[in-house]
């Protein structure tokens, strides 16, 4: 499948071009916007058809064609711009300053930190969160205080539409709003910046701050049921789960123990959108958070976060966060950057790769642009990679 799909109508390109195709994210910018587009468990699913030729789950989705660089020009300054993470302010380790709030979260609290302050000092009026129910499927939940905030700190591996709630959200109430997002829901949500429809742009103005998560996958809600099953581990006494630095295993954090399940068996409840993704570091957020790496004490380094600064939006919250003793910060090393570097480059190839062994030709990279700058500098890389073999 080629994009664009012309002469269908908005939602059926959607269906032909990403559903169909397994590129859907789950992401759920094209849920909440009609009635015709829900989500049933961690699928998207079409009720009924539309007719609309320039439909917003279409314009909006992070899986159709989008041009990247007018994205990157509205959103970033060209000089912070990195082929590999996308833009870098500033790059730091850090950690929630309160030891209490870094029990609850997953790595150093960073993001739940920047959130609760977010709010209090009026950057924000709402935070949308995810929380999960006990069959590990989540929702997009919006929260106004901190202890919800924190209720719901720690990362699910499963798919949220956070997107929608996003959607309702503008629906319903004005006020200004952060979203935590993985990379494709900040991309979903910085295509709607880049071409807010028409009626719409005071909604998309809302959006006052985005921190996005580093991403290496989600999995299937219901292959990893069965996978937690076949592990004798009751979803109803799961309370987290990480991968531990060095180690190739998932651990999982249950109300009576920790229990490890073999990395390869992880790997095949990944979702298949997720092969096809080329972005790790969440390039389209004004921050964005994932786990450090330093040193070999698993321990230590678990409760730090690695934190990139991409926008003069996410400076001053950031900036703010260090000055009033809300993050600590550690200084990053140098061979932290490159290791960070070397992984998305390892992403982007790899995703690469899959797309064109979907497609059937390095002409069609389906909703990617193979004239876009970054994407031309990749497929070089692996044409004189081929030669140099
Ligand atoms: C699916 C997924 C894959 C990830 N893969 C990597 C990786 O490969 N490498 C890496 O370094 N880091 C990865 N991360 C990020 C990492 O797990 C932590 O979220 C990050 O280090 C921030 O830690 P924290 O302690 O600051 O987060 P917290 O303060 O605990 O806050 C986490 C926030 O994320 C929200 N959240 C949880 N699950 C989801 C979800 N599925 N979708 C959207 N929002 C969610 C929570 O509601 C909360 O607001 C991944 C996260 C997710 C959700
Ligand atoms: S990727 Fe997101 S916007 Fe696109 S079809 Fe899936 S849920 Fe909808
Ligand atoms: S790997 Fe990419 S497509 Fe999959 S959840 Fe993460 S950001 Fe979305």
């Amino acid at each position: 499948m080629a994009f664009p799909v012309k002469r269908l109508s908005s939602q059926k390109s959607l269906k032909k071009g990403v559903l169909e195709e397994e590129l859907c994210t789950g992401c759920g910018a094209c849920v909440g916007l009609c009635p015709y587009q829900v989500i049933y468990h961690d699928r998207t699913v079409q009720l009924h058809y539309c007719d609309l030729e320039d439909g917003k789950c279409y314009a909006f989705c992070p899986r159709t064609p989008t041009d990247l660089n007018a994205l990157r020009e509205l959103l970033f300054n060209s000089a912070d711009l990195t082929p590999e993470i996308g833009a870098v302010k500033s790059y730091y380790f850090s950690r929630a300053a309160d030891s209490r709030l870094r029990e609850s979260t997953q790595h150093g609290g960073t993001v739940t930190a920047l959130m609760e302050l977010a709010l209090a000092r009026g950057f924000i009026d709402s935070a949308i969160v995810s929380s999960r129910n006990q069959e590990f499927l989540q929702n997009g939940t919006v929260v106004n205080e901190k202890a919800a905030l924190r209720n719901n700190a720690g990362s699910k591996f499963t798919v949220s539409p956070t997107v929608a709630a996003f959607n309702q959200l503008v629906n319903d109430k004005s006020g200004k709003i952060g979203v935590v997002a993985t990379p494709c829901q900040a991309l979903a949500l910085a295509k709607m910046k880049l071409k807010p429809v028409k009626n719409d742009s005071g909604k998309i103005g809302q959006l006052q701050l985005i921190i996005g998560l580093y991403c290496g996958w989600t999995l299937s809600a219901e292959k990893f049921t069965k996978l937690l099953t076949q592990n004798n581990i009751s979803l109803q006494s799961l309370k987290g789960m990480d991968i531990p630095a060095g180690k190739n295993i998932l651990e999982l954090y249950t109300n009576n123990d920790t229990q490890a399940v073999p990395f390869d068996d992880v790997q095949a409840c990944v979702r298949e959108a997720c092969h096809y993704c080329l972005d790790s570091t969440a390039e389209y957020a004004d921050i964005a958070v994932g786990s450090a790496r330093f040193g070999n004490d698993w321990k230590e380094m678990r409760r730090w976060n690695q934190l990139i600064v991409r926008t003069a939006k996410g400076k001053e919250l950031v900036e703010l966060a260090i000055k009033r003793g809300v993050l600590e910060i550690r200084e990053a090393p140098v061979e932290s950057l490159q290791e960070l570097k070397k992984a998305a480059m390892e992403k982007k190839n790899t995703a690469l790769r899959n797309i064109i062994r979907k497609s059937g030709s390095a002409k069609n990279l389906l909703y990617l642009d193979r004239h876009d700058p970054i994407v031309q500098k990749f497929l070089k890389n692996k044409a004189s990679d081929k030669k140099s073999r």
